[in-house]
């Protein structure tokens, strides 16, 4: 297998959290059903995927975008585009 390159998102990410905040990865595709690989910040086995593919526990990308707040910026951990609720204006 190739490794893709960080460049391109595997999926369309969503916003940062601020540093401090929590990340939103309910897509199913953050979770690696065939293997573990090591967390690139922890360096154990996590079936946790960004949206890069990189191999990252959620709460060590939470952990990374709070000491790195500006690196952070650029997008290397984001949370899951939000579904936009279905507005009730049914009103007449
Ligand atoms: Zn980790």
């Amino acid at each position: 297998m190739t490794r893709r390159t960080r460049k391109t998102p595997l999926w369309e990410p969503g916003c940062v959290p601020a540093p401090g905040g929590l990340l939103d990865w309910r897509d199913g595709r953050h979770f690696d059903h065939w293997q573990d690989l090591p967390c690139v910040l922890c360096h154990q086995p996590t079936p946790m995927r960004s949206h890069y593919g990189e191999p990252v526990h959620k709460a060590c990308a939470e952990d990374w975008i709070t000491a790195n707040p500006a690196e952070a910026r650029r997008g290397r951990f984001a949370s899951d585009i939000q579904p936009k609720r279905q507005r009730d204006d049914d009103h007449a």
